[in-house]
């Protein structure tokens, strides 16, 4: 398997990671014709297409096309060489997927070696489910079950500790939950690890490993302190530090 999982928020990104990630894309998708860009997680899907291809596409050589351009998604994706499912509302996103019956073919493609990318909720489906999402409940999928092309959870975008939204000159504490929180409260009721991806932060998954290429991660084991790891850092899939 051969997996590149961004936690999104890609403009927050320096001039050097911007580098490293086109490198990073261009290692994983490499020598193909053509990619399939699925643009489920958002409502306006030709647009959101054409914006990731004209802005955040970064191989001259490799045509990126929209899933909205076939007429038979199942055969575009059972045909296609390389994946890259966009970011937007991981329900919406879910519950395409399961509606057009697409999940038993996306992650077949993928396990036989079909290189895929995913973008914050595009990472969010990799993992076993889609509990660990930031996004709001907009429509209602079948069942919260995903892709689970890798063993783990993972919530993207994650941030350490409270928000301060400022109101006029001052700073005044947000008192909704934190990341790590929330994180535990799925913990209360489930044992998949989760990896908390930091903004911008990304994944190179192959097979039983993973490696950050990019920026921070912490990881959260039921009971146990979590753990924050740096770049260049090799994980197994039950997320022990390697
Ligand atoms: N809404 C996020 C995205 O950009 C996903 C998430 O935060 O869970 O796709």
């Amino acid at each position: 398997m051969n997996l590149l999982l961004s936690s999104g928020g890609n403009s927050s990104l320096s001039e050097e990671q911007i580098i490293e990630l086109h490198m990073q894309i261009n290692n994983l998708f490499k020598g193909l014709k053509r990619v399939l860009f699925i643009s489920y997680a958002q409502k306006k899907q030709k647009e959101y297409t054409n914006i990731i291809r004209e802005k955040w596409w970064p191989l001259k050589d490799v045509e990126l096309i929209g899933i909205e351009e076939f007429e038979n998604p199942e055969e575009a994706i059972i045909n296609s060489e390389g994946i890259y499912v966009g970011g937007g509302n991981t329900f919406l996103l879910t519950k395409k997927l399961q509606e057009k019956n697409l999940i038993n073919s996306l992650r077949n493609i993928v396990m036989n070696g079909v290189p895929y990318m995913g973008v914050s909720a595009g990472t969010n489906i990799a993992c076993p489910t889609m509990m660990t999402t930031n996004d709001m409940p907009v429509v209602m999928p079948k069942t919260f079950q995903t892709l689970g092309l890798i063993n783990f959870q993972i919530n993207a975008h994650y941030h350490e500790g409270n928000i301060w939204c400022k109101e006029g000159e001052r700073f005044k504490m947000h008192r909704g939950e934190t990341r790590a929180k929330r994180i535990s409260e799925f913990h209360q009721f489930n044992d998949l690890p989760v990896l908390g991806l930091y903004e911008g932060s990304i994944i190179r998954w192959k097979d039983e490993s993973g490696q950050l290429l990019i920026g921070d991660a912490s990881i959260f084991i039921p009971n146990k302190v979590p753990k924050k790891i740096v770049i260049g850092t090799i994980i197994d899939k039950n997320l022990n530090v390697l």
